[in-house]
């Protein structure tokens, strides 16, 4: 699988938003966001006015890169999500928010989704008492996800906890941080889940 391998901040300026995939960074004044709020490159200052395909594709890429997802998974979301029932883009930010590497980086073990998957991928993550590597698993209401008890001395996991004590633990999730643990007690709703994304005109570019 390709990786993105250049600075992440290029992302968030070239979608015009934070999209917090630097841990404590983010919300510092270093933020590139905050310095240079336009999109990079040598044109980067200059006004582009975008057509409706433009706005619709900036936003699921806009999607794609807070949850760090390749197009061809992302897609795959969205087609579970439109042969589910209910509607298309909130099954899709519904089952984005169920991920493993995600409930990792919400329940505050670490300080951005890239190191959640990273802990995931590395084994430190169990989930009902049993080791999952995986970082795209899809957590069910009541599972309970942990952080392996030899791991749990790892300084970067314990900074994560310190920082995160400073935010709040989304409503659909439950923290027992002493134990380094984390209920997913139910799906999110979405008007829950702050994510600065329109789902809709996503659904709009897939329907084309
Ligand atoms: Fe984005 Fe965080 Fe970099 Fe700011 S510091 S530009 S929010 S990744």
């Amino acid at each position: 699988m390709s990786r993105y391998r250049e600075s992440v901040c290029r992302l968030c300026r070239r979608e015009g938003a934070k999209l917090f995939l630097k841990g404590d960074r983010c919300y510092s004044d270093k933020c590139a966001v905050e310095r240079r709020p336009y999109p990079p490159g040598q044109h980067g200052s200059r006004r582009i006015k975008h057509s409706d395909y433009g706005v619709q594709l900036r936003e699921k890429q806009k999607a794609r890169r807070i949850y760090g997802i390749m197009e061809g998974q992302f897609r795959s979301y969205f087609k579970m999500a439109d042969r589910q029932k209910g509607v298309t883009g909130e099954n899709l930010i519904i089952l984005l928010e169920r991920r493993l590497d995600n409930t990792v980086f919400r329940l505050g073990f670490a300080g951005s989704r890239s190191d959640a998957r990273q802990l995931v991928r590395h084994g430190h993550v169990l989930v009902n008492g049993r080791k999952v590597n995986i970082p795209s698993y899809l957590l069910r209401p009541g599972d309970v996800v942990e952080i392996r008890e030899k791991s749990r001395n790892s300084s970067r996991i314990q900074e994560a906890l310190v920082s995160a004590e400073r935010k709040s633990t989304p409503a659909w999730l439950e923290l027992q941080a002493a134990n380094f643990r984390g209920v997913f007690k139910n799906f999110p709703r979405r008007d829950e889940v702050a994510l600065p994304v329109n789902e809709q005109l996503i659904v709009e570019l897939y329907s084309k």
